[in-house]
């Protein structure tokens, strides 16, 4: 009998970054079992990265969160919800509302952030909220908010299609903005006079479609924007119509500029003066110039001051709010936007009101109906877990973020939530580095599950809906945040059904008296009932009363300041650091198929083939004068710390500088977790954190063993090594390993390793005098598990040796199996570069050295960069450097 699917198709919203790309999910039975591109959705038109189109193998029980759990056993909800509530007012009343704290994340749907904020800021009346996405776009919050008065995001996406000129600062939108980055290249096929212009000291992999690569010294960006402002006034390409009527401030910042000429800009930012001439001669020639800007300008203790720095050259030229040209803050997560939007942040207030002035205070507690209102700003991230290590917060409850690993100074994060009376954490997994920390663990719905909306980097609200059902008791975090209130005493505020509900309250608190006076105006989005929200289609605010969208702001000139008019800010540099004993500046960041600390990412087998370790990129020249060499085990190590990570020589990465992604946690490697390095110095002005200026030591680890080694599902890892990092793979899982001291018995050691699994044959393969050590373990006729060791980093096929869980081995295949390679028969395809297809890089330089001489014939001849594109910069990378190739991981 034929099995009837209840089968049909959900169309949601990505949960990785800003971009906020439409999805199709197809549902069979409670269970997603595809996902496609909305070609509706304008954010992505139907394109996704390598990272959304595996948004549903992410999913699945192993490590989730079914239950409530107080001090690690399993509890009733209504048990945890009263522990929470008693204690949160037991703190409140003995020490005030500023001892309790929210740490949420932009991953939490506005619905959630609205409720979060409501609940501290009117009800507890403190504003201890924050957010992860201080980490990620504060500084470009306050940037906009000094020059336009609000933080308003003038463009949209259309303008990246439209410009004859992209500045991309700070940013490998490449790996971090994917389809983005692939709605320019499309753009730049039709148009190829369009330039790209990356403003990076790394040479990432943004660069390799790019025209011009500034290769600044890290820090100088403002310097170069004082430089590129200096060159468009001195030169007369400035709009003196735009800049009297609608700007102040305009002669300090000219007068602040004169002195940066070429000879200036060039010492100090390192870049050549023809470089520097020829980027601005581009700017100067295109009236369509658009600035996109992300971590690498926010993620600084200057950072406020870069994000200005570059909006004064729009102001200049009146390039703001017109279709191809304006300066767009492009957002990290999904959902970063919404938090603003709803007041997120401890120094805002929802629906863009300003909880420094108290007549919006007034306005919002009246709303609110609320007995209590925050007067003032709460902790910033890197204050609050630094009140937390005081003593002066007691209670915490961190939502859908992991902060053990991504907040600078992690260890000491993780030492004040060790210290902490209650820490609650709600999230989806239970192996994660924080949960580990939490007195009280609440199941929280995940992708897929969550129902509200989010807003992306172009001011789009899009629905994320929920596709399937929730998980074991898990609950959405605005739920158990309403069940705490209604617990607390404040049922009436807080009793919200559904997510419809507070969407309406929300649009409502926007749309109040809102006559064009406060951007973020949802007018025509009130009242829209559960029809009109379950029905909802992407749209940008404002939405006026008449439901009219607006794509792009100050067009007409008008700002949000009380004069209407926009202001030039005068930037200033920050003093660089040095240091003799730390004397590499650390830049962290992330990699192509990874997202934050890879509770998701992490469990997908696509993502995991790309990069599978945690590394340190270093300059050759740096390298040889640390005795590190390619591969190598590498100690980074700062004041706060020390890290293990695989070495990567690459000339991409400029003298003195190192870069080290931000991915890896304790659960996928021993000693990993850089932002344990990171100094938490802050942005005066938003509190943001700046990551990408540690000063760090490098040093070569003293290793005599490296190992590889797989094990099927089932067979359960113990690890025993200074160094390791496991990432999941087809059947099982694969570990690289490193260590100082070799154990007095190599079979032992793999007997411990594997646990010794019960009916298996052994086959073992030993060099003694050469350090080299072999085995693998076989049930019946399958692979459970083997282990390489060598005194120098392992060089074998992992992508076939992997391949062979899968098959069945018997004589000589076992044999060939311990060799590490296939046979001369069998072709090996290599480290994954093209994830969606499955494509290595030993077949795409096959490819190339048959002729294939641009991106598309590679793609031609392999599949590779023809579904995602994300990997189509690798391929560029590889045609231009097509003698080398990374080891063969
Ligand atoms: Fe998701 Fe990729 Fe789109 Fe970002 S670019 S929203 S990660 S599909």
């Amino acid at each position: 009998m034929v099995q009837v699917l209840d089968s049909h198709d959900v169309k949601t919203t990505c949960a990785y970054c800003g971009v906020g790309c439409g999805i199709i999910a197809r549902v069979e039975n409670d269970e997603i079992v595809s996902v496609r591109g909305d070609e509706d959705h304008p954010a992505n038109f139907g394109r996704l990265c390598a990272k959304g189109m595996s948004l549903h193998e992410t999913m699945g029980q192993k490590h989730r969160i079914l239950h409530p759990q107080i001090d690690g056993k399993r509890a009733s909800w209504d048990t945890a919800i009263k522990k929470i509530a008693d204690k949160f007012r037991t703190v409140i009343e003995e020490h005030g509302p500023e001892s309790v704290a929210f740490y949420v994340s932009g991953q939490c749907l506005t619905e959630d952030y609205y409720v979060a904020n409501k609940l501290m800021k009117g009800y507890v009346g403190a504003a201890n909220i924050d957010t992860n996405s201080r980490l990620c776009m504060a500084s470009s919050v306050v940037g906009h908010k000094r020059a336009f008065g609000s933080d308003t995001v003038p463009g949209c996406y259309e303008d990246l299609e439209l410009a004859d000129v992209i500045i991309l600062v700070g940013s490998n939108m490449a790996w971090c903005h994917p389809v983005l980055y692939q709605r320019i290249l499309a753009a730049k096929k039709t148009r190829p006079n369009m330039k790209i212009i990356v403003v990076d000291p790394r040479e990432t992999a943004s660069c390799d479609m790019a025209d011009l690569h500034i290769p600044l010294t890290s820090g100088s960006d403002i310097a170069l924007f004082q430089g590129l402002f200096n060159a468009l006034d001195t030169d007369g390409v400035r709009d003196l119509d735009f800049v009297n009527v609608h700007t102040n401030g305009y002669s300090e910042a000219a007068k602040a500029s004169v002195s940066f000429d070429i000879k200036r800009v060039s010492r100090e930012t390192g870049v050549d003066a023809n470089t520097l001439k020829s980027f601005y001669d581009l700017v100067k020639a295109s009236p369509k110039t658009v600035t996109v800007y992300s971590q690498g300008v926010n993620q600084a203790v200057d950072g406020t001051d870069k994000v200005n720095a570059i909006i004064n050259t729009h102001l200049l030229t009146g390039r703001i709010g017109k279709p191809g040209s304006g300066p767009f803050s492009i957002t990290g997560q999904p959902n970063a936007m919404g938090g603003r939007e709803v007041g997120g942040l401890a120094n805002q207030l929802a629906s863009h009101f300003d909880l420094a002035q108290s007549k919006d205070r007034d306005i919002v507690q009246n709303y609110w109906n609320a007995p209590t209102m925050a007067q003032s700003s709460g902790y910033m991230a890197v204050e609050l877990f630094d009140a937390i290590h005081r003593g002066d917060v007691k209670a915490v409850w961190i939502m859908a973020t992991n902060p053990v690993v991504s907040m600078p100074d992690a260890d000491h994060v993780r030492e004040a939530l060790e210290k902490c009376e209650l820490v609650v954490v709600s999230d989806l997994y239970d192996n994660t580095d924080t949960v580990k920390c939490a007195d009280i663990i609440l199941p929280a719905t995940g992708w897929g599950e969550k129902d509200g909306t989010i807003t992306n980097s172009e001011r789009c609200i899009s629905r994320q809906r929920a596709v399937i059902s929730a998980l074991g008791e898990s609950r959405h975090d605005w739920q158990a945040m309403c069940d705490v209130a209604i617990q607390m005493g404040w049922a009436d505020a807080f009793a919200f059904e559904n997510p419809a509900e507070i969407f309406e309250e929300y649009a409502g608190l926007c749309a109040l008296d809102n006559n064009g006076s406060r951007d973020l105006d949802l007018s025509g989005l009130c009242g829209i009932g559960q029809d009109g929200y379950d029905t909802l289609a992407p749209v940008q605010w404002p939405i006026d009363k008449m439901g009219k969208s607006q794509a792009r702001l100050f067009a007409d000139g008008l700002f949000f300041t009380a004069d209407r008019k926009a202001k030039f800010v005068i930037a200033q540099k920050s003093e660089k650091r040095e240091s003799e004993q730390y004397p590499f500046t650390l830049n962290t960041g992330r990699i192509r198929d990874q997202w934050h600390t890879m509770t998701r990412t992490g469990r997908a087998v696509r993502l995991s083939q790309h990069i599978t370790e945690p590394f340190i990129d270093i300059h050759p020249d740096d390298a040889r004068a640390a005795d590190i060499y390619e591969d190598e085990i590498t100690a980074v190590q700062s004041v706060h710390g020390q890290i293990l990570v695989r070495a990567r020589l690459t000339k991409r990465q400029a003298k003195g500088s190192v870069f080290v992604p931000m991915h890896w946690t304790d659960a996928h490697t021993a000693n990993g977790r850089v932002d344990k390095l990171v100094t938490p110095n802050v942005d005066p002005f938003s509190g943001q954190p700046a990551f990408k200026s540690t000063l760090v030591n490098v040093t070569r680890f003293k290793t005599v063993w490296y190992g590889f080694a797989i094990f099927a599902e089932g067979i359960t890892p113990h690890l025993n090594a200074p160094y390791w990092t496991r990432s999941v793979v087809d059947g099982g899982e694969q570990v690289e390993l490193a260590g100082i001291e070799i154990p007095n018995d190599w079979a032992d050691y793999a007997g411990d390793m594997c646990g010794n699994p019960d009916n298996t044959e052994v086959l073992v393969y030993k060099e003694e005098r050469e350090g080299v050590f072999r085995t693998a373990y076989f049930k019946d006729d399958k692979l459970v598990f083997t282990l390489f060791i060598a005194p120098e980093p392992i060089s074998l096929s992992r992508t076939w040796t992997v391949e062979q869980l899968k098959n069945t081995h018997s004589g000589m295949s076992r044999y060939t199996l311990l060799a590490g390679r296939a046979g001369d028969d069998v072709p090996d395809k290599g480290a994954i570069i093209c994830a969606c297809l499955g494509v290595g890089v030993n077949q795409i330089l096959e490819a190339i050295q048959t002729g294939a001489s641009t991106v598309d014939a590679v793609g031609e001849c392999t599949g590779a960069g023809t579904n995602c594109g994300s990997c189509r910069s690798d391929i560029s990378h590889l045609l231009q450097q097509n003698t080398h190739v990374e080891a063969n991981q």
